[in-house]
C-alpha cells in the first residue's frame, strides 16, 4: 500500500490552535506510514471563504514545517469532476431534486411527530417535487438494515449510523446551486488515492454519508481517524465563530507542542526537526504499528 493522507482546511479564517491538531495528526500518521501528505484548500463553500484565508493558511503551514507533498488542490478548480459524479449518479436513478425548504422540512418532521428533533430528511420529494421548484438535489439512502453503516474508526473505535432514521436523503447539491461538501470531500478523496482521512471529531458524523457515497461511485474507502476536537473555555468547538485567536506565527513550536499534547503526545520543544521526529516517533507506536 502507498499511504496517501491529506490535511482539507476550509479557508474560512486563519489556522487556529484547533485546525492545527488536525494538521499535525494527519501530518504524522502519513509520516510514520512512510506517506505522502497532501493539502487541499476546501473552498467549495464560496460564500464562506474569506478572500486571503487559503493563502495565509498555506503559509502558515509551511512556516510550521508541513510541507504538502504535491501542490495544494483547489476545489474551486474541481467543478468538472464533481459534475461528472453528479451526473454518473443522476444516471443510475439514485439522486433527486428536492423542493422543500428548511422550515417544509422541520414542519414535516414536528407532524410526523418526530420524537427525536434529529434533521433527518423525511423523504418528501423522493416521489416528485409535488409542483414546487427543484432546490436541492438529494440522494436516495436505502431503508431497513441496507442504510446502516458501520466503520472502525482508528481512534474513536467501532461506529454505526444508520441513514435512513439519523440522516435521511442528503444533499449533493446545494439549494443554493453549489456542490455539498459531501460531494466534493469523496470525490476529491477518490480522485487523490487518498488512503488515510485524519481529521477532527466533529465530522465522524459525516463518515457514514460518505462511506455510502463512495459505495454508489465504486470508489475505494479509507481508512478513517477522527481526533478529539479542540474545545474553548466554556466546552464549544474551537473554531472562528466561537473566536479561536489565529495561531502565533513567531512561536511554531510552541503551538506545536500544545497540539502535540492535546494527541496525548509528548515532544521536545528543541527544533522543528527533533520536534517532529520526536513526535512521529511517538505517533508510531501507537497508530502505525
Ligand atoms: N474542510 C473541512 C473542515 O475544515 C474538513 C473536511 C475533511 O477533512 O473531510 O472542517
Amino acid at each position: 500500500m502507498i499511504y496517501r493522507g491529506r490535511f482539507a482546511p476550509s479557508p474560512t479564517g486563519p489556522l487556529h490552535a484547533g485546525s492545527l491538531v488536525s494538521a499535525l495528526a494527519s501530518f504524522l500518521d502519513a509520516r510514520a506510514h512512510g506517506g505522502r501528505w497532501i493539502v487541499r484548500v476546501e473552498d467549495v463553500d464560496a460564500p464562506r471563504t474569506v478572500p486571503g484565508a487559503a493563502d495565509e493558511i498555506l503559509a502558515t503551514l509551511e512556516h510550521f514545517g508541513m510541507h504538502s507533498d504535491e501542490p495544494p488542490v483547489w476545489q474551486s478548480a474541481r467543478g468538472d469532476a464533481y459534475r461528472a459524479a453528479f451526473e454518473r449518479l443522476q444516471a443510475t436513478g439514485l439522486i433527486y431534486p428536492c423542493g422543500c425548504t428548511r422550515r417544509e422540512i422541520a414542519d414535516s418532521l414536528v407532524n410526523a411527530h418526530a420524537r427525536h428533533a434529529t434533521l433527518a430528511y423525511p423523504g418528501t420529494c423522493r416521489t416528485g417535487l409535488h409542483g414546487k421548484p427543484a432546490r436541492a438535489w438529494r440522494l436516495r439512502v436505502p431503508d431497513g438494515d441496507a442504510a446502516v453503516v458501520r466503520f472502525v474508526d482508528r481512534w474513536q473505535g467501532a461506529q454505526t449510523q444508520d441513514l435512513a432514521t439519523e440522516v435521511g436523503d442528503f444533499a449533493l447539491k446545494r439549494a443554493d446551486g453549489l456542490w455539498a461538501y459531501q460531494l466534493a470531500v469523496v470525490v476529491d478523496d477518490a480522485d487523490a488515492g487518498i488512503t488515510h482521512v485524519v481529521r477532527g471529531a466533529d465530522l465522524l458524523d459525516s463518515t457514514a454519508r460518505q462511506i455510502y457515497l463512495q459505495q454508489c461511485l465504486g470508489v475505494p474507502t479509507p481508512e478513517y481517524l477522527h481526533v478529539p476536537v479542540v474545545n474553548n473555555g466554556i466546552g464549544e468547538k474551537l473554531s472562528k465563530q466561537t473566536g479561536a485567536a489565529p495561531l502565533d506565527r513567531n512561536a511554531p513550536l510552541d503551538e506545536l507542542v500544545e497540539a502535540a499534547r492535546h494527541l496525548g503526545i509528548e515532544a521536545p520543544a528543541a527544533s522543528l526537526e527533533t520536534f517532529y521526529s520526536a513526535a512521529t516517533a511517538e505517533w508510531a507506536k501507537r497508530f502505525a504499528r
